[in-house]
């Protein structure tokens, strides 16, 4: 099939195009159409949704707990860690101002200590240097919880209020209506092939190939290669992801983190969202391909019974899996493909928070 005439004009020629719609693209489109009210703004997105982390993610809108940020300063040095921490921290107060309502709830987050514990001054010394960006004391021990959350197994668990959760479904869809009501033009099901200087060649499964141009290309596109000439310093990682049928007098709401992030589960509802386990099966998981995972999800299961739900008859209602992006040092990547083009990658598991404010700082610098 042949595009009209009429078909190419609403194609060709944008000021901006951004491939990706998810968290990251989005941001990047808002933050143009607030620097530029006239330009021309185009999205191009493979799949009627997203499809890759932002909508298959666990809605946690998280900083890193203390012992994530710990492993990170001993990973990168203590200024490098405080800077993504401050970033985060920063990308989670422009989203929550700019997307008002994405079912969000503010239960706090915590981190459960299995094994190792944090000492009163291990707590105390990280709040000292969080300080200057949160302004208040940061984390807090909340062990004497543990029994009225019915937890097995747990050591320790530290708290904090800083932490929130939402609904990815709805943040998305509310930030498609938002740009949308921008003027700012969505093409779904056209799958970036190639970029040719600044000549986006896309695919699409009625239309076959088709050709855009924009003055200014920005590639949100996660951990998807879209072109093999170019070799992105990024490795995908898989995450697996389970939710169990609504459980009667669920005694928790919040979001939990444990063994340094690798885990996580939050309450949705009265049900339990649980992810995580990429620790046990690394090569496995280093890949794009959105398939099941029975070593990990079979884990999964049992934390559920023998850490989370041990009290509590429960059944998995739903598996899923989302891709993620990780760069070498943990740090967000802005890499300028050629002169036209930049490919954004914030996530490192953390893009709810980190997205917006790579955004906004790539699109200042314009
Ligand atoms: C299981 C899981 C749990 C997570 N939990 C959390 C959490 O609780 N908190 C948190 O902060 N972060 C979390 N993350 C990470 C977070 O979801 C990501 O950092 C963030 O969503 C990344 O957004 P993105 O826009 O870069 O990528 P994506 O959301 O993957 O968007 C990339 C888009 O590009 C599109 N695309 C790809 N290739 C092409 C192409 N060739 N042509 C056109 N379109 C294309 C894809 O369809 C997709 O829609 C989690 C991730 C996963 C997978």
């Amino acid at each position: 099939m042949i595009l009209s005439f009429w078909e190419k004009q609403l194609l060709d020629e944008y000021d901006f195009l951004v491939v990706g719609a998810g968290i990251m693209g989005c941001s990047v489109a808002f933050e143009l159409r607030e620097k530029y009210a006239n330009a021309k703004i185009g999205i191009i997105e493979r799949d009627f949704f997203s499809n890759g982390a932002s909508t298959k993610n666990a809605g946690f809108a998280c900083f890193g707990s203390p012992t994530e940020i710990l492993y990170d300063i001993q990973l990168m040095g203590e200024r490098n860690a405080l800077e993504l921490v401050r970033k985060r921290y920063e990308g989670l107060q422009i989203l929550t101002k700019r997307i008002a309502d994405a079912g969000r709830t503010n239960f706090g987050g915590y981190e459960l200590m299995i094994h190792d514990t944090l000492s009163k001054s291990d707590i105390q010394s990280l709040n000292e240097i969080l300080f200057p960006i949160f302004k208040q004391t940061v984390f807090v021990d909340a062990s004497k919880q543990i029994q009225a959350f019915q937890f097995s197994n747990i050591a320790q668990m530290i708290y904090t209020a800083f932490e929130a959760q939402v609904d990815s479904g709805k943040l998305l869809n509310a930030y498609w209506h938002l740009l949308q009501s921008k003027n700012i033009r969505f093409f779904n099901g056209l799958t970036v092939k190639k970029l040719l200087g600044n000549e986006i060649e896309a695919e699409s499964s009625l239309n076959g190939n088709i050709t855009c141009r924009a003055n200014k290309i920005f590639i949100c596109t996660n951990a998807f290669p879209i072109d093999a000439s170019f070799k992105l310093p990024v490795k995908p990682g898989r995450g697996q992801v389970l939710i169990t049928s609504p459980i009667e007098g669920l005694p928790f709401n919040g979001s939990f983190h444990f063994d340094a992030g690798f885990y996580y589960f939050r309450n949705v509802g009265n049900r339990v969202l649980f992810g995580g386990g990429r620790n046990l099966d690394f090569t496995s998981e280093e890949t794009t391909d959105f398939a099941p995972n029975q070593l990990i999800l079979d884990d999964l299961k049992l934390k559920l019974e023998e850490i989370i739900l041990s009290n509590f008859s429960f059944s998995i209602e739903q598996e899923w899996q989302g891709i993620m992006a990780f760069s070498e040092n943990k740090l967000p990547l802005i890499h300028s493909i050629n002169q036209y083009a930049t490919y954004l990658m914030a996530c490192n598991g953390m893009g709810v928070a980190l997205c917006p404010f790579v955004a906004k700082e790539i699109v200042d610098q314009l």
